[in-house]
């Protein structure tokens, strides 16, 4: 008998199991590879929205705790995960300037935006009104981080790399099974995975498509990530990822042509050396209608639990939503109800 059946190993899955390990709890994930979302990450966390100039939501709190997770993850795996990455954002004329100007001076935005502009000292990027710097921003390897943590989990015997179907799971009083597996709880972080999920499908979860190109460009040399309309986002070894692209068609895995043809485009109105795409991914994020997590146990299957939603920003959520959706459950603490699936229940089939 274990405490959890986690199903899904991205960002949530990952949060959650390490939540249950440092709680002494016994579990099982499944983890398959029908989504990428984590994988494909540009790994940025970043506080501010830069199309607007403003907070993302809950970035204050959330991003010194996600910080905390991944700089104590990497030391126990033991692999080097995180990066402080400073962020560029090419201002496009004076106006954008002094909109850059203003929010800097704003209480909540001050101890991430720079007041001073940083100068384009390089012939490679087309930035003729300089830089705005964006403060205490991070770039997490997920990739890494997840193929590091199932190898972890491997050695404890602790997951099982195959699809979990939903149609083997059973309920009793107080325990759910599936197959030869008896657990208190089972939690499902399937990301866009949801959709196919029959105790969850009925959230509004939307999907958004995206894809990154890898290119390699010798003369650009810059540590710092840039921002336009995509970033560019530096990988070391002159690589960098260039994206992303946001779309609510085909939501696949699978990179598309016309995906390549719109980040070459903006690409090469920003970047002036040579460079070489070397590489193309593409994943789902799983993004909801109101741009909340969904989190929290099934409203008529008590055993049945939810941890998704993480849209654009997982990386900054994930630790604070696991941690949420943990206390929820072992000491019945009520949820934040902005990321509270009860706030659907009027959707929930009446049958
Ligand atoms: C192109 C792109 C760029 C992004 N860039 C950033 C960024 O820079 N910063 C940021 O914070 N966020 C970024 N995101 C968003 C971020 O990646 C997501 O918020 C996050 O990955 C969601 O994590 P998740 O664990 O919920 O889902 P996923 O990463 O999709 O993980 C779900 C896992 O569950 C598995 N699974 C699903 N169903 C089953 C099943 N039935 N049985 C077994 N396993 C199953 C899947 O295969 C997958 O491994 C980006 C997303 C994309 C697509």
């Amino acid at each position: 008998m274990l405490d959890y059946i986690v199903v899904g190993l991205g960002l949530a899955g990952t949060a959650f199991c390490e939540k249950l390990r440092k709680n002494n709890k016994t579990f099982v994930v499944f983890n398959d590879a029908s989504q990428r979302s984590s994988v494909v990450a540009g790994g940025l966390s970043n506080p501010v929205i830069l199309k607007r100039f403003t907070m993302a939501w809950k970035a204050n709190e959330l991003m010194s705790l996600a910080k905390e997770f991944y700089e104590g993850l990497g030391k126990e795996l033991q692999v080097d995960l995180l990066h402080d990455q400073p962020v560029l954002r090419i201002l496009s004329s004076i106006e954008e300037q002094n909109l850059w100007f203003e929010a800097s001076d704003k209480n909540l935005l001050k101890d991430y935006l720079s007041p001073k502009l940083v100068r384009n000292s390089t012939n490679s990027i087309n930035a003729p009104y300089d830089f705005g710097e964006v403060l205490k921003a991070f770039r997490l390897d997920a990739r890494l981080m997840i193929n590091s943590y199932a190898e972890f989990l491997s050695a404890e015997n602790k997951i099982r790399t195959e699809t979990f179907e939903y149609s083997g799971l059973a309920e009793q009083s107080d325990t759910v099974s599936y197959k030869d597996i008896k657990a208190k709880h089972i939690v499902f972080a399937e990301g866009y995975g949801l959709t196919k999920n029959p105790f969850f499908n009925y959230l509004p979860m939307q999907g958004s498509k995206g894809e990154y190109l890898i290119i390699r460009s010798a003369g650009l040399k810059e540590f710092r990530a840039l921002k336009s309309s995509i970033f560019i986002i530096p990988l070391g070894d002159d690589l960098y990822k260039v994206g992303a692209t946001y779309s609510n068609k085909n939501k696949d895995n699978e990179p598309s042509m016309s995906a390549r043809d719109e980040l070459v485009k903006k690409l090469d109105a920003i970047l002036l050396a040579d460079y070489h795409i070397e590489g193309h991914v593409a994943g789902v994020r799983p993004t909801v209608r109101d741009r909340r997590p969904l989190v929290g146990g099934h409203p008529k299957h008590t055993r049945i639990n939810l941890l998704n939603g993480f849209g654009s920003h997982g990386i900054m959520v994930a630790p604070w939503a696991a941690e949420q959706l943990y206390r929820h459950i072992e000491e019945r603490k009520p949820l934040d109800p902005e990321l509270d699936i009860n706030r659907f229940s009027a959707m929930l089939p009446k049958v």
